[in-house]
């Protein structure tokens, strides 16, 4: 893709070039490559920089994520206080999930330099925003898709199965997020087991999936779903339990070991800590 913006900013500098050349010198019937070998100055980086599709990633913690496209700045779960994203971009789009502390944190909205940043989140989480926040707030139940700044946004369920976690996340409260953007599908589960509605994604190139027990599944159930669904690439993420961390290395053996085409990309999601 860089190469063809490349190509395409070339030869689009390359026609400004021979035109420029052509005006001043009235018979020009020298061949265009020739013409391109000489004269074609170098595009200049600001342009590419400019057009770059490129999603850049940057784990924050735990279940908090920032996305930099196109010049939008994207924050996934805001949480942690300004102090958490220091040094950061602030945000143009932010995406809650749900209700819980580690996915929603007044403190931090209010913290943050948020207020030319639209609000993407469930019923249930924009109930708990205060007045402030109201014009900017978009509520998204499961199933709704939404478009804001070129970016899809489609609200994926995310709930528990296991009976006796199932007062966790009800299904229907809270929203995983796909998003598509610069032709990339990025899925974020949210806080979910091994649910139908992940197994069935499609074309995913991203996906952040949640392994934490008591809360979410074990590191075997979210194999088996990625397994299924078949992301190009997974970035196991929320994978702090009480009382337990997941075990991330015995998550991507077992991904590998069903399809090693599956690239499990490990960011570092507790700087604090030493796991
Ligand atoms: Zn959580």
């Amino acid at each position: 893709m860089k190469h063809l913006l490349i190509v395409f900013l070339c030869s689009g500098l390359l026609t400004v070039a021979c035109k420029n050349k052509q005006n001043a010198q009235p018979h020009l019937d020298a061949p265009m490559q020739d013409m391109a070998g000489e004269t074609a100055p170098p595009p200049p980086p600001m342009a590419i920089e400019e057009t770059n599709n490129e999603v850049k990633i940057i784990a924050i913690e735990h279940a908090t994520a920032l996305l930099e496209w196109n010049g939008l700045t994207i924050y996934v779960d805001p949480v942690g206080g300004a102090k958490a994203f220091e040094g950061q971009k602030d945000p143009d789009l932010i995406l809650i999930t749900d209700i819980h502390g580690d996915h929603l944190s007044l403190e931090t909205l209010q913290e943050l330099n948020a207020k030319n940043a639209k609000i993407m989140a469930p019923k249930e989480v924009a109930d708990k925003l205060p007045a402030e926040f109201i014009s900017q707030v978009d509520v998204m139940n499961n199933g709704d898709t939404k478009k804001e700044d070129g970016i899809t946004i489609e609200a994926i369920p995310m709930y528990n199965l296991r009976e006796e976690a199932k007062n966790f996340h009800t299904k229907g409260r809270g929203n995983g997020y796909l998003l598509t953007m610069g032709g990339e599908r990025i899925y974020f589960s949210g806080d979910t087991e091994d649910i139908p509605e992940m197994r069935d994604l499609k074309n995913i190139d991203k996906a952040f999936v949640c392994m934490n027990l008591p809360y979410t599944m074990t590191v075997e159930k979210a194999a088996e779903a990625v397994l299924a669904f078949k992301p190009k690439q997974v970035y196991p993420y929320h994978y702090r339990g009480n009382p337990d961390v997941s075990d991330v290395s015995k998550f991507k053996k077992l991904v590998n070991a069903g399809n090693p085409d599956i690239e499990v990309v490990q960011l570092d999601w507790y700087p604090k800590e030493a796991y």
